[in-house]
């Protein structure tokens, strides 16, 4: 395999930023194969070297996972002109991984949303024909019936005559406004919105609980982010 400079082989692994790596190398913190690293350019190649940080064998990481709270009024995106945008929230020692949002959650939607630069995870769970499930809490202006639950179940067909695939209704509280969790297996564009306004009942409020395999972790704010465990690693793969 080809190597990598040493700088970004600590960076990757959470040792710092760039430059924060580059001075532990001045300070000779930094070992490569039992010799204090002089150069942070230096190339290392994973599964041949071996490299130390204060004494402690540092990992090579390819990719990195984020699990974040997107909070409603920031985009889910890399960049933007005019609105702040996910990759803001990073903290400095994270920006340089060059994450990007695994699919879309809107401006005014919140809640679970997967940072990675690992391109082909990102592909299998936004396939369309992987049909992975994503639930979401909805607030809707209007009564929730089992009507409703039926149509969802049936496949509702949206304004433009796209007819969604089947997902799940589950009625959690009725009334003027209504309370509900609903579970689809595709993701067109404001895609829970265009099912419930073809019902006649707008979403006011929506929040993604989970994707695939990942359940956002409810410790988290609005705003806050951290690495997939272990675990939430491997059911995904
Ligand atoms: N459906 C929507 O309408 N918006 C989202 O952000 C996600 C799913």
């Amino acid at each position: 395999m080809k190597g990598l400079r040493l700088d970004k082989w600590l960076a990757n692994a959470g040792m710092g930023t760039r430059t924060e790596v580059k001075k532990a190398v001045r300070a000779s913190r930094v070992v490569v194969n039992g010799n204090v690293a002089r150069d942070s350019a230096m190339h290392v190649v994973p599964g041949d070297d071996v490299v130390e940080f204060d004494g402690v064998e540092v990992p090579y990481l390819k990719f990195v996972y984020f699990m974040m709270y997107k909070p409603q009024g920031v985009l889910s995106a890399t960049e933007d002109l005019r609105d702040p945008v996910v990759i803001d929230l990073l903290d400095d020692a994270d920006a340089h991984f060059d994450v990007f949002p695994v699919g879309r959650l809107d401006k005014d939607a919140e809640g679970l949303l997967l940072l990675t630069n690992d391109g082909q995870l990102t592909h299998q769970l936004l396939s369309p024909k992987k049909h992975v499930p994503k639930l979401y809490l909805v607030h809707v202006d209007g009564e929730l019936t089992e009507s409703d639950v039926d149509v969802i179940r049936k496949g509702v067909v949206l304004e433009d005559g796209y007819e969604a695939l089947p997902g799940e209704l589950e009625i959690i509280e009725r009334g003027q406004t209504s309370i509900g969790r609903i579970t689809i297996y595709e993701g067109k564009f404001h895609q829970v919105k265009r099912m419930f306004a073809a019902l006649g009942k707008p979403v006011t409020f929506l929040k993604r609980l989970r994707m695939g395999p990942l359940t956002l972790d409810e410790t988290l704010e609005p705003g806050e982010y951290r690495l997939l465990t272990e675990r939430e690693l491997q059911e995904l793969q």
